[in-house]
């Protein structure tokens, strides 16, 4: 007999697809609902800013499962939904069109939004970010060869665009308020592998600036003030300066929050019926020992399975660590683990010709690894960092030495 229950998903994007397909791949017969804002079925955002934004192709590849998945899986997705309320003592989420719908668990997924600059001009024409596929092909349509496009961020898609603009002709400045982009991330040794790799592409890359406004000629971007009482001129202005996770919903409902909602390993909220998951989702990570909150990829791909797992009382798998990637120019990378700036860090191969491993050691310990085009090494780094082994720096460094025999 077919559960009798009703799971509600809110938020339509890799999270949230996932977290349906979870529910159906371990057994769950009953209801679900799944319920986005957004226009399109859930679809993976990395190809925005890199081959779908720098051709307009490959959208179908995108999108987590095409409509006749979902309908033969029996999920009811409801695009164009955008949930305001959750109604935990009818236990309920309110749409916009003041509908209702009656959950039993309720899986929240509403991801994170572009934050937005709390300066004069930020909104006028011309000024965008990146989030959706429409945000992708408005600054594709403003690509062209020796349009000037001004970044105001140098964080991972803030390059990420950045790079494609440059290969599309684009004049292109990166206005970055650190004194390298990335550099809170990968620490300055490595940050400076990705300043150098944008100046050589003749990106104008200025660091340690302090923005002041944006211009506007007849309501559109026209320039960036900086603080020295210059302008640099702009066609379009591409603000890239992180992302926020959409907790008001949950905020709303009286759900713990705190930098996401926060919830125990396995994603469950301070309410025992509501979990979360993806960019939203600031949970306990076992490895770690503290919580963890990841906007990135593989995290939204792979966390929904153990809080679906959960979500129908089983026993799920052991959570991932943290991983992603990036693009840019011939440059492709992967990081797993969780590094800081002020870790010791160790190169196996060489920066400057951007062939390397890097390492990020807190006591002596590996906690992050970063290939930058070398492959197929991703396993050996994550058993490094799980083995928690201190290892010799020399040996570490040493491409002779398999990465294998430092485990231990
Ligand atoms: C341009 C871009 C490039 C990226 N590239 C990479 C990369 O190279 N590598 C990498 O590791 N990561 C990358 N990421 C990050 C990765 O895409 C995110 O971590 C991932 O999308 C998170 O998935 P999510 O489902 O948690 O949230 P989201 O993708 O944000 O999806 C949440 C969905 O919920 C909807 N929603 C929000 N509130 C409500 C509501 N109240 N009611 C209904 N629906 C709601 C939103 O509209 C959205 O569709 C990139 C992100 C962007 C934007």
């Amino acid at each position: 007999m077919a559960d009798q229950r009703r799971f509600v998903i809110v938020g339509g994007g890799l999270a949230g697809a996932k977290g349906a397909e979870a529910l159906r791949e371990r057994g769950f017969t009953g209801g679900i609902v799944l319920l986005g804002s957004e226009q399109h079925l859930p679809y993976e955002r990395p190809p925005l800013s890199k081959d779908y934004l720098k051709t307009g192709e490959g959208l179908d590849d995108a999108f987590v499962h095409d409509a006749q998945w979902y309908a033969a899986h029996d999920v009811e997705v409801r695009t164009g939904s955008t949930v305001t309320a959750i109604d935990r003592a009818a236990r309920e989420v309110v749409t916009a069109d003041g509908g209702r719908t009656a959950y039993d668990r309720l899986l929240l997924a509403t991801g994170s939004s572009p934050r937005t600059l709390a300066l004069p001009g930020h909104d006028l024409g011309g000024v965008l970010s990146l989030r959706t596929i429409e945000d992708s092909d408005r600054i594709r349509a403003l690509m062209q060869p020796g349009a000037r496009l001004v970044f105001i961020g140098g964080g991972w898609i803030g390059l990420e665009v950045a790079s494609a603009a440059r290969e599309a002709g684009a004049d292109v400045v990166v206005l970055e308020s650190l004194e390298l982009p990335l550099v809170r991330v990968l620490g300055p040794r490595v940050a400076q592998v990705f300043a150098d790799l944008h100046r050589e592409r003749g990106v104008d890359l200025r660091t340690s600036v302090t923005i002041e406004g944006i211009e506007g000629d007849d309501g559109a971007a026209s320039g960036v003030r900086l603080s020295d009482g210059s302008v640099v001129p702009a066609d379009a202005v591409v603000v890239g300066i992180g992302a926020a996770p959409n907790t008001a919903l949950a905020e709303a409902a009286g759900l713990a929050v705190d930098n996401g909602v926060t919830a125990d390993a396995v994603g469950r909220t301070s309410d025992p019926d509501i979990f979360v998951a993806g960019d939203l989702a600031n949970v306990e990570h076992p490895f770690f020992g503290h919580r963890v909150r990841v906007e990135h990829w593989a995290n939204a791909l792979n966390q929904p399975d153990v809080v679906a797992a959960e979500m129908l009382d089983q026993d799920g798998p052991e959570p991932e660590l943290p991983y992603f990637f990036t693009d840019q120019y011939d440059l492709g990378m992967e990081y797993h683990g969780l590094g800081g700036p002020d870790d010791d860090v160790v190169v196996r191969g060489s920066l400057a010709d951007r062939e390397f491993v890097a390492f990020w050691l807190r006591d002596g310990r590996v906690v992050a690894g970063m290939n930058v085009n070398v492959w197929d090494v991703g396993d050996a780094i994550k058993a490094l960092i799980r083995s928690r082994a201190v290892v010799d720096r020399d040996q570490l460094a040493d491409p002779g030495v398999a990465l294998a025999a430092l485990v231990g």
